[in-house]
């Protein structure tokens, strides 16, 4: 009874925000203006050092992630002076509530990702003067330590929202944004372009010069293949967004025309 009860909540949480989703859909897939995109960290262990990592961040932490999009978007034709706007919103104390382990069904990831609305939608208030930003990211900020391998991290596109995993590390900062402007290409529906098995981006469209010649190595990244090809096996995770590039497939995806056909 009262698991019929929560789901019977869980619907009605659904509808609510489909109405809202598909007004936020409709507008970000134009690109006609600034999409707003909410950072809120979330510090993934009690430490003094990931606390004051966090302290210290401010938008300017985040600036090569909207400089980029806007060079990106450029070359897309869309010239807009600045399509993605980050915010950062206030450290967020809670943790979102946790991917089911292992594979799960259709009818766990969906009770899943309405937890997630729910969650978020409690903590996504960014003070009395600024509205909600209509594409919210939760950073999780961890302890960097060597050998030390992140979470998965996800973009969804139905409610627009992130749980990013990251390094609260001044010497990887360059590289987070790599990863959170790869998630946040998710939540305007790129989808990925890499083997999940192997990592290895896949060509033609997870390569940034699929015709290249030599093919192999890469020299930079297609963000959605996420990883530069180095030989068939080995690839290496970008350095920082210079080393990354909007292919044509993610453009299409996300709503751009493709410029380079
Ligand atoms: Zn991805």
């Amino acid at each position: 009874m009262f698991r019929k009860f929560r789901i019977l909540i869980l619907l009605l949480i659904l509808l609510g925000v489909s109405v809202q989703t598909w007004l936020i859909d409709a507008r970000i897939g134009s690109w006609e203006s600034t999409v707003s995109v909410g950072i809120y960290p979330i510090a993934f262990d009690d430490s003094p050092e990931t606390a004051r990592f966090i302290d210290e961040l401010d938008v300017e932490s985040f600036a090569d992630i909207e400089s980029w999009f806007q060079d990106e978007f450029k070359h897309y034709g869309i010239n807009l002076q600045i399509p993605v706007r980050i915010v950062l919103g206030p450290r967020v104390m809670a943790r979102p509530p946790a991917l089911p382990q292992g594979k799960p069904g259709i009818f766990d990831a969906i009770v899943w990702s309405l937890k997630l609305r729910w969650w978020a939608s409690r903590h996504d208030d960014l003070g009395k003067s600024r509205s909600v930003p209509q594409v919210r990211l939760f950073v999780l900020f961890h302890p960097a330590r060597d050998g030390e391998v992140l979470p998965h991290s996800i973009g969804l596109d139905k409610g627009k929202i992130g749980v990013i995993h990251v390094f609260a590390s001044e010497r990887q900062k360059r590289q987070n944004a790599v990863i959170i402007a790869h998630e946040l290409l998710h939540t305007f529906k790129a989808t990925d372009k890499y083997d999940p098995i192997t990592l290895q981006p896949i060509h033609p469209h997870g390569y940034a010069q699929p015709d290249r010649q030599p093919l192999l190595p890469q020299r930079a990244a297609e963000i959605m293949g996420g990883r530069i090809p180095i030989s068939l096996t080995e690839s290496r995770i970008p350095a920082g967004l210079s080393e990354a590039i909007i292919g044509p497939a993610t453009a299409l995806e996300i709503g751009l025309k493709s410029g380079d056909q």
